[in-house]
């Protein structure tokens, strides 16, 4: 699919982008530059910055990053799609290159482009001459100074630098790329976020009123307590600033999943002492260690820690503090992604059903949150892990995240990684094995594109078996299971023995499941063996027919239970496991 490209401005005057039209510093109009989609731009600060000119060092010769990327000039960087991290990086105005996580050669890599080629061949003077060439063509080169390592260089003729090609060996290059020839570059200015943002000083003020005009609004329709889910990012800190602008006094809710940088633990709690504001923590403890021993690792197509340490814990949080619901801002925008973009400003959340979520921060870009942020003169309040190179603030596990930002976990907080590792190892054994090498543990489904570097490979974990004979069938699971705790679960189904005379082992049930509702039952007994005492049953069931002991376990009364089976729909081990 071929990339599809947007405009942003840009003040060559200034050398800033621009949010709007016009720059406020000169009054000019800019230019504009042809960006990938969807050109949700953000500043690469010092950490980023120095891996990238480390980056292009080692490809081409010590110093070649300086003389690419020019000392005390902006570099701004915009997602683009790739199997891995990949931006696509921007200064002075002009496209330079793609700095991504090179999967095949796993390192990073800088792949020049348009001005990024241009500066190679002048600043370093490297570059094969062509006459002419068109994308595709491979050719045999005979100049001496190349080497593998640098992976691209420019392509030359005598209007100037026309294209990029990939070196295929010592004698051979291919060509990737071709643009209109460059035979020269404008001088720039040396520029600073601080320059950004008086050039849109006007766009962010509008933008922060109209922000604030919005909380007015729907606090003064819905009238419920107002609260910030607050995740330690940059949006929920902007958003927690805006409603505080609005006049608004609100809880923070917090969600720890247990797999929370320590940069933003420190930074929740700054921030709510910050501004004298309630904090409402919900903790989800070890679940997440715990739950790999039932459900496995998580993948990208098996979510199950998003319901375990996030949705539930939040939801339990709002059931007890806001039980008539609230109306809770979110720092979240539509650029993120197609979902979030779906979503709209206002929305409710399925899990937490009384509460109204509002976003004030919908439809900004990147760059205009990170320039408020600097407008409010909150950069003492950021998060420090997004100026360790940490592009998303998250957990930090998540099968979401690429190579590149568990290679930057690993240096920066190598015992996290450790514990982490550990665990994988326990499974893959060796860490060459591809599922930690390239981390496919990611996926359930590995994909084509993945398997070509690393080969066919599979996983598959069962909790449980079934053998069916004549008269019987059995069920199996992987663990003890508490015979207790089986009569339990099982007061939710009608017309069934106890359990107690079915427990043939400790993990063998067998049964007579002639015209009974075998899904039913197989539910209840993976719920009896695997519980995580996450208590989205106890959270969803209608009756209030459940309820947990001191020690967590659980209690059915059957007084109350319709045995209308919606905790069974609602529990994670019935959704992941069966
Ligand atoms: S690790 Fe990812 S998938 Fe799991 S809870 Fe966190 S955000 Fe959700
Ligand atoms: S049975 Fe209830 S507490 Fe246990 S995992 Fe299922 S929903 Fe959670
Ligand atoms: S959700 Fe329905 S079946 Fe489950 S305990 Fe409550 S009333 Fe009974
Ligand atoms: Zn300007």
């Amino acid at each position: 699919m071929p990339a599809s490209n947007t405009s942003l401005r840009w003040c060559n005057v200034c050398n800033v982008p621009l949010l709007s039209e016009k720059c406020d510093t000169c009054k000019g109009s800019g230019f504009s530059l042809k960006v990938r989609k969807p050109a949700d731009l953000r500043p690469v600060f010092e950490e980023e910055r120095k891996l990238i000119l480390e980056t292009l060092d080692k490809q081409y010769e010590k110093g070649a990053g300086r003389k690419i990327l020019y000392d005390n000039h902006l570099i701004f960087a915009n997602k683009i799609f790739y199997i891995d991290q990949a931006y696509e990086i921007i200064s002075d105005g002009k496209i330079i290159g793609h700095f991504f996580f090179d999967v095949y050669d796993y390192n990073w890599s800088f792949k020049p482009m348009e001005h990024g080629s241009f500066r190679i061949f002048k600043n370093l003077n490297l570059g094969v001459f062509m006459e002419n060439s068109k994308v595709g063509d491979e050719f045999k080169i005979n100049e001496s100074n190349f080497s593998l390592k640098m992976k691209y260089l420019p392509i030359y003729n005598k209007y100037g630098v026309f294209g990029v090609a990939q070196i295929l060996n010592e004698r051979r290059v291919k060509i990737i790329k071709t643009f209109l020839p460059i035979s020269r570059e404008e001088e720039t200015k040396p520029s600073s976020l601080k320059d950004v943002l008086d050039a849109n000083l006007e766009y962010v003020r509008k933008k922060e009123s109209k922000a604030v005009a919005f909380i007015h609004k729907i606090s003064s329709r819905i009238k419920k307590p107002v609260c910030v889910s607050y995740s330690g990012g940059k949006d929920s800190l902007t958003t927690l600033i805006l409603v505080l602008k609005a006049g608004l006094k609100p809880k923070v809710s917090f969600t720890n999943t247990g797999i929370e940088l320590p940069e933003t633990i420190e930074n929740v709690n700054k921030v709510a002492k910050k501004f004298g504001l309630e904090l409402l923590i919900s903790n989800a403890n070890e679940s997440f260690w715990k739950g790999l021993d039932v459900f496995g690792l998580p993948s990208r197509d098996y979510r199950w820690c998003c319901k375990i340490v996030k949705l539930i814990p939040t939801a339990r949080l709002y059931k007890k503090e806001f039980p008539e619901g609230s109306l809770t801002f979110v720092g979240q925008r539509a650029l993120e992604s197609r979902s979030r973009a779906r979503t709209g400003s206002v929305w409710k959340n399925y899990w937490i059903p009384k509460s109204i979520s509002a976003s004030p921060i919908n439809d900004w870009d990147m760059l205009t949150v990170w320039i408020y942020l600097l407008y409010e003169d909150a950069f003492n309040l950021v998060n420090k892990a997004y100026f360790y190179g940490f592009d998303r603030i998250g957990c930090y596990l998540c099968p979401s995240c690429s190579i590149g930002d568990y290679l930057y976990l690993k240096n920066i907080h190598p015992n996290i990684w450790r514990k982490f590792e550990e665990r994988l190892m326990e499974k893959f054994l060796s860490e060459e094995s591809p599922f930690i090498k390239y981390h496919l543990w990611r996926w359930k489904k590995v994909p084509n594109k993945i398997k070509s570097i690393t080969g066919d490979v599979s996983r598959n974990y069962k909790a449980y078996t079934v053998k069916r004979s004549e008269e019987t069938t059995e069920i199996i699971v992987n663990k003890k299971i508490d015979k207790e705790t089986l009569e339990e679960f099982f007061k939710i189904l009608e017309d069934f023995e106890k359990p107690d005379i079915l427990l043939k082992h400790e993990n063998k049930i067998i049964l007579n499941l002639k015209n009974k509702d075998e899904k039913s039952i197989i539910s209840v007994i993976l719920r009896a063996a695997y519980c995580q005492e996450c208590r989205s049953c106890e959270i969803w069931c209608p009756s209030e027919a459940i309820s947990f002991n001191q020690e967590g376990r659980i209690h059915i009364d059957e007084t109350k239970c319709k045995k209308c089976k919606v905790c069974t729909e609602k529990c994670p081990i019935v959704e992941f496991l069966l």
